[in-house]
């Protein structure tokens, strides 16, 4: 029987980059999943591939949707995913860019865990993996709201799952360092736009300096999604998991 056979999955930021990928692998080891995003064209183009069954047409950030489109059905697997970063140097970085971090990475998925929590209390057994970042342990330069934000879905998830342990739902953190996704690809071109270099030089010079000598695969973090939904993953709850060589400083 496939690992994650019969049971059901939200994954927010389904479409694309590293949600994507966690939708299909979640797909692949058997379980129905249903991806939430905002562009009704990335999400199809997922459908058709056969990564996920359904998709939900959602913006995370705005309050109470999440909460609608999760509604009363049985969730047995919840993946908080979906967002981006906001770069510039701490002054830089307004009240407006504090909220709208927060409300992708920590709000966002706290309004996801409240509407599932209920049911998988009841039925004894829940998955609940958030993407953080290594910026969730690490205090990187030139991202403050992103650090903030990402070290407080670290924090929620800790504190969840001390609340959970004995219930049978898991919560946990995967913290990828830089992953190979449209994300990352957007923010080197812009950054080789103003010096003038060529986009192709500058994205290999990045993933060379990486700890690994190379990005992370958004299939790799996958994987450890993946592995933390398994039916055997029971005992592992409120880790923060880091895909990289290292969590960097
Ligand atoms: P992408 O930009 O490739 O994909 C982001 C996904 O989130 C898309 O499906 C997008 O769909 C969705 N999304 C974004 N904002 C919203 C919103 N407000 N409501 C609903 N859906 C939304 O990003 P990545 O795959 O790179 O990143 C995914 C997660 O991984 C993020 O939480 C990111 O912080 C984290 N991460 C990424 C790393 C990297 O190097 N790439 C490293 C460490 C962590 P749509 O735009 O259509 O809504």
């Amino acid at each position: 029987m496939a690992q994650l056979a019969g049971l059901t999955a939200f994954v927010t930021g389904g479409s694309r980059g590293i949600g994507r990928a966690i939708a299909a692998a979640l797909t692949q080891a058997g379980a129905r999943v249903t991806i939430a995003g905002r562009s009704a064209d990335s999400l199809s183009a997922a459908l058709t591939a056969g990564e996920a069954a359904e998709a939900s047409d959602v913006d995370v950030t705005q309050p109470g949707a999440l909460t609608r489109v999760i509604g009363e059905r049985r969730w047995d697997i919840l993946v908080n995913n979906a967002g981006g970063a906001t770069g510039g140097s701490f002054e830089r970085q307004d009240r407006g860019a504090f909220e709208d971090m927060l409300a992708q990475h920590a709000l966002a998925p706290a309004e996801a865990m409240r509407a599932v929590l209920p049911g998988m209390k009841a039925r004894g057994f829940g998955r609940i993996v958030n993407i953080a970042s290594t910026a969730g342990l690490h205090g990187f330069a030139g991202v403050s709201s992103y650090v903030t934000a990402k070290h407080a879905l670290v924090g929620l998830t800790r504190a969840v799952a001390s609340e959970t342990a004995r219930t049978g739902v898991t919560v946990n953190a995967v913290c990828p360092g830089y992953t190979e996704t449209e994300m990352l690809r957007a923010g080197m071109a812009q950054r080789a736009a103003r010096s003038g270099a060529d986009a192709e030089t500058v994205f290999a010079a990045f993933a060379a300096s990486q700890p690994l000598g190379r990005l992370v695969r958004p299939e790799e973090v996958a994987a450890a999604v993946v592995w933390l939904c398994g039916r055997d993953s029971g005992a592992v709850t409120g880790q923060a998991i880091v895909i990289d060589a290292e969590a960097g400083s």
